[in-house]
């Protein structure tokens, strides 16, 4: 079938962000008010993010990378300490760990839905004495939602935390044993767990991040990272307090605040995102729908309950013929991802091709589809309607 004459208005990216008249009223807002940064709507949007993950705390910082940072902080990664993440996400979920001086170490994925094996984790674990590794990075990719129950058993048995690497999963689920749907990042098996607000995720503000947590000590420690490690709170005050102007640096930390002005457009953009991953859903199923007709064209995981969809992959033979093919008809998909093992700073620490095979392979076949809350029905159409027409169907 010839490709038919819609042709789009615009570049079709993998994702984009929804600004509405609403979102630029809010920052306007924020703008006119008394507080450019650290006011009321870093809490607001701490508050409400919290409530909508079903977390217990909620700390917003500058960025998801800030956020990774500051978790392994809080949680001591320091020279000698190894963790484990999947070779299959964003170098972000891994550097984390380099920036405190720590090892990171992977294991590889389940080459059905993306997600670190848990059962190959086990495995590398078994493989040394407990005690060896310190912590685990789930990635929760795509938007599929790690078995965080069966993680948080697995790292009980070895004595590991965990960071859960959320933000492709904002709203999304898997069910529990009891058959029950567990947020992503609630907090209710992950000791942190971390989000981005980048504006290819759900929910854009520009630069932004969120840590979420149930446990109040790593709360409050992220909060005083959050900001140089500084405290204003009398009650946990080294030295005596010398007046209302006294605060304490009390260990090294950073300036990975966010500013008001990002979070007026979280909280106006946290209102919509349900409505966003119901039309994310929404158009998965149109997708799933049409690529389980053609020959050629495996998708990841169809159909599974409580996939947040960040992304829509596909995964075809000639992947580089068909990342060309729909280039040249302003439809930019791309690559999820290069595994981190692969990339030169991480070959340089020791690791090299052949290490992962499962998620190498993955990554030679796999393409992220044009997938955001504003994607139309035609356009959709029309992105089906080329890879139609490259596998000559
Ligand atoms: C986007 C992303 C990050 C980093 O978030 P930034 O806000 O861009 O720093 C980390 N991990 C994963 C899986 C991501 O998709």
């Amino acid at each position: 079938m010839p490709t038919p004459p819609f042709f789009p208005a615009h570049p079709l990216p993998y994702g984009r962000q929804h600004v509405t008249d609403a979102d630029v009223a809010a920052v306007a807002e924020a703008l006119r008010g008394d507080f450019l940064t650290q006011g009321p709507r870093v809490a607001e949007f701490e508050a409400q993010f919290a409530a909508y993950i079903g977390a217990r705390y909620a700390v917003a910082v500058s960025n998801g990378t800030a956020a990774l940072h500051l978790c392994a902080l809080a949680l001591g990664v320091a020279p000698g300490q190894r963790v484990i993440t999947s070779p299959l996400t964003f170098a972000a979920s891994a550097n984390c760990v380099l920036y405190c001086g720590g090892e990171v170490h992977f294991a590889d994925i389940d080459p059905a839905t993306g997600l670190l094996d848990l059962a190959q984790v086990r495995r590398l674990l078994a493989a040394h004495p407990r005690g060896h590794f310190q912590g685990l990075i789930p990635v929760n990719f795509a938007g599929l939602a790690v078995d965080m129950e069966q993680a948080r058993a697995l790292a009980d048995e070895f004595g590991l935390w965990i960071i859960e690497d959320a933000c492709h999963a904002p709203g999304g689920s898997f069910v529990d044993r009891r058959g029950q749907a567990q947020r992503c990042g609630n907090g209710r098996f992950a000791d942190l767990a971390i989000f981005s607000f980048h504006p290819v995720k759900h929910i854009a503000t520009g630069e932004g991040g969120m840590v979420t947590t149930n446990d109040e000590a790593l709360y409050r420690r992220l909060l005083r990272l959050r900001t140089h490690g500084i405290t204003r709170d009398e009650a946990s005050f080294v030295n005596p307090g010398e007046g209302g102007w006294y605060m304490e640096m009390q260990e090294l930390g950073y300036n990975y605040r966010i500013s008001d002005i990002n979070c007026a457009l979280g909280l106006s953009q946290l209102a919509r995102a349900e409505a966003g991953l119901a039309r994310r859903r929404q158009l998965a199923a149109r997708y799933d729908a049409a690529f389980a007709l053609l020959a050629g064209v495996t998708t990841l995981a169809p159909g599974r309950p409580g996939h947040a969809y960040h992304l829509y992959v596909v995964q075809v033979a000639d992947r580089r013929g068909l990342y060309d093919f729909l280039k040249a008809r302003q439809i930019f998909a791309q690559v999820h991802y290069i595994p981190v093992h692969r990339m030169p700073y991480y070959e340089r620490l020791g690791w090299q091709k052949g290490d992962f095979p499962l998620a190498e392979a993955y990554y030679a076949r796999c393409l992220s589809l044009p997938l955001y809350p504003t994607l139309t029905d035609e356009e959709q159409d029309y992105v089906v309607a080329c890879i139609r027409e490259f596998t000559n169907q």
